[in-house]
């Protein structure tokens, strides 16, 4: 009996993580397919009404299909994978092992909480340690984070911990420079607001020369 008891302490939590992250899968595959494009336009329609429109005159008659297209593509790095964009790297580089720094990388992002436009530039530093990438894996890397929900933290530290890891570097460096409409169009309403976030990993993070190199590249 003790035999079967400890057997059973043992295997059941095992069975029930495993069916619970099964449970799990099949929740978020379900949320995925629950909603169907027909629902989320009359969702749209529903706020159309809400605001004092007439969903139903002809200015607005296709506006719901318009915005459920138009999230699609505001809202795409879901159903993207920045270690897949990363995968292919190069080893050539003749020894080249000094900062590669791509700067200026226009951005546009949504806020989470009031999903208002984020819009600005990212700026990228990495040191290789064998391997570079092809310089637009580095902007795909903004795009799969960008296209999401998101607040500029995250946003920043995603795309640097992402890289780090990808490219196995020694050090990454990440700076975003955006303005945030739910701060300029809203609320306090001012409008020549940008906010500014930095994120440094490895050797950008423990050796201020590197970081100040950085800097001012980027500031140029
Ligand atoms: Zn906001």
């Amino acid at each position: 009996m003790d035999k079967i008891a400890i057997c059973i302490n043992l295997i059941c939590p095992i069975i029930m993580t495993r069916f619970m992250k099964l449970v799990k899968d099949i929740d978020k595959n379900s949320l995925k397919k629950q909603v169907t494009d027909k629902q989320a336009e009359d969702a749209f329609k529903t706020i159309l009404s809400w605001i004092g429109e007439d969903p139903s005159r002809e200015g607005l008659i296709e506006t719901p299909k318009r915005v459920v297209k138009a999230f699609k593509e505001y809202f795409k790095g879901y159903s993207l994978d920045a270690s897949q964009e990363l995968k292919k790297t190069f080893g050539e580089v003749e020894g080249y092992d000094d900062m590669v720094v791509e700067k200026n990388i226009s951005f546009e992002s949504h806020c989470e909480h009031h999903i208002a436009p984020i819009i600005g530039v990212v700026h990228i530093a990495y040191l290789p340690k064998e391997k570079v990438v092809g310089l637009s894996k580095l902007a795909r890397t903004v795009e799969v984070f960008s296209k999401r929900l998101q607040t500029q933290e995250r946003l920043t530290t995603q795309i640097a911990n992402t890289l780090m890891n990808a490219l196995d570097a020694r050090g990454v460096a990440v700076t975003i420079d955006a303005a945030h409409q739910c701060m300029t169009m809203r609320g306090v309403k001012k409008e020549k607001t940008t906010t500014i976030t930095n994120y440094f990993l490895g050797t950008f993070k423990d050796d201020l020369s590197y970081q100040n190199r950085y800097l001012r590249y980027i500031t140029k």
